[in-house]
């Protein structure tokens, strides 16, 4: 059996970042900078202005009256320039006047008939936001290999960019397989259920920066998912299919991979897991998961998401780890890896992690109200009641 470690390294090696696609950076959110640091082409803000509301002014009066001669204001550009004695009224974002080197904020000042006076002596610059003391004109602004933040597209929006660069998203064809599903909606006929894996492995895929074509599920036919393999991946970089890749009957990924390409099949020591049938078609990746919900979504996460990742440009699996106490002795197979479904929270003496319920891989209800999959090294057959172990996490803190 592979490690984990191996099994990633092997489907990592030779892949390749997706092209730029030039898009509105309205847009942009979550998607990964394709290009390099972005050009200050102006200065943000453009002009010095005000940070407060109040009175535009000469510090060097110190606390002589002052008479009014005009007003700035936000968007205005017609201010009168301040001379000694002079003031402006100012809000907050208004150009700062000619000859005004200082800002008086409302509540320090009293203003009477014209005249203005300031409670005590002003500071040369106090409250004045001088141009560029955000972005310098020229400055190169490197946009860090990460999905894109609303804050993000606000800095680019501020220093005037429309559009941006970004990888393309990966596409990624999902494939069912197996006589008995039948899709969600559908009523259930003997010996039928319904397709769990297309939906969450395409939701699977959009979660890690792809675009999903979910294809209509196949049955356990080699004809016919040779058929749904070309189809699918006619319109995507990668295939990923569910079901059918073990040693059963009427397993026939594996068959249909070696027959339209080229076929690896591991066992990989992990839990849930093992059996992952890996391949390339036309050059395109084609990555068969186990059939259990949870085997095909664990897989996916520890396989599939670091491989759309590596295509985006981007490091690793995304993912926060912590180190969380259990105070349960959950059983494993001690020949692999487990990655248990739990709940960790954040106490004052450090996370703690409870299992989410039953640790079988066709439990889909603990997997969707689980927030961490925890670590449980191989050569282990038990947790041991309050010592730590690392969880991988798939949602916030509960
Ligand atoms: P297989 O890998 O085809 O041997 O399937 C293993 C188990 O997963 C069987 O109980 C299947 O019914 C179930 N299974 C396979 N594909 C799906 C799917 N798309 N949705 C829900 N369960 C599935
Ligand atoms: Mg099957």
């Amino acid at each position: 059996m592979l490690s984990v470690e191996e099994a990633l390294e092997r489907l990592l090696d030779g892949l390749t970042s997706t092209e730029a696609d030039e898009i509105p950076v309205a847009d942009a959110l979550g998607r990964v900078p394709a290009g390099g640091p972005i050009l200050a082409a102006h200065d943000v803000p453009p002009f010095a202005n005000s940070a407060m509301d109040g009175f535009a002014l000469r510090a060097a009066d110190g606390q002589t009256p002052r008479r009014l001669v005009g007003e700035s204001r936000a968007g205005g550009s017609t201010a009168p320039t301040v001379e000694p004695g002079g003031a402006v009224r100012i809000m907050t974002g208004a150009p700062m006047p000619a000859g005004a080197d200082s800002v008086v904020p409302l509540e320090e000042a009293a203003e009477d008939g014209g005249t203005v006076q300031v409670r005590r002596t002003p500071q040369l610059h106090a409250h004045v936001r001088d141009a560029g003391h955000d972005v310098r004109a020229g400055t190169a602004v490197p946009l860090a290999t990460e999905p894109i933040t609303p804050s993000v597209i606000g800095l680019l929006a501020a220093m005037g960019y429309a559009g941006l660069s970004v990888r393309r998203r990966p596409g990624v064809a999902i494939l069912s397989t197996g006589d008995e599903l039948v899709p969600a909606g559908v009523p259930l006929g003997p010996g039928q259920i319904h397709d769990a894996n297309g939906p969450a492995l395409a939701a699977a895929v959009v979660e890690a920066g792809g675009e999903a074509v979910l294809l209509r599920a196949a049955p356990d036919d080699a004809a016919e998912i040779e058929r749904r393999v070309r189809e699918g991946l006619a319109s995507a970089d990668m295939l990923v299919v569910s079901g059918g890749v073990s040693v059963g009957q009427h397993d026939h990924v594996r068959g249909v991979i070696e027959r339209l390409g080229a076929l690896d099949f591991w066992r990989i020591a992990v839990q849930p897991g093992k059996p992952l049938a890996f391949g390339r078609v036309e050059g395109r990746p084609v990555i068969g998961l186990p059939g259990n919900p949870v085997s095909a979504l664990v897989t996916f996460e520890l396989f599939v998401r670091p491989m759309l990742r590596r295509m985006l440009g981007l490091v690793g699996d995304g993912r926060t780890r912590v180190t969380a106490r259990v105070e349960e002795a959950l059983a494993k197979d001690p020949a692999r890896r487990a990655y248990l479904r739990v709940r960790v929270c954040a106490a004052a003496d450090g996370h703690h992690a409870v299992s989410a319920g039953g640790q079988a891989s066709s439990q889909l209800l603990p997997l969707a109200s689980a927030n961490a999959l925890l670590i449980v090294p191989e050569g282990m057959a038990v947790t041991q009641p309050g010592e730590s172990y690392q969880a991988i996490l798939l949602g916030s803190l509960q």
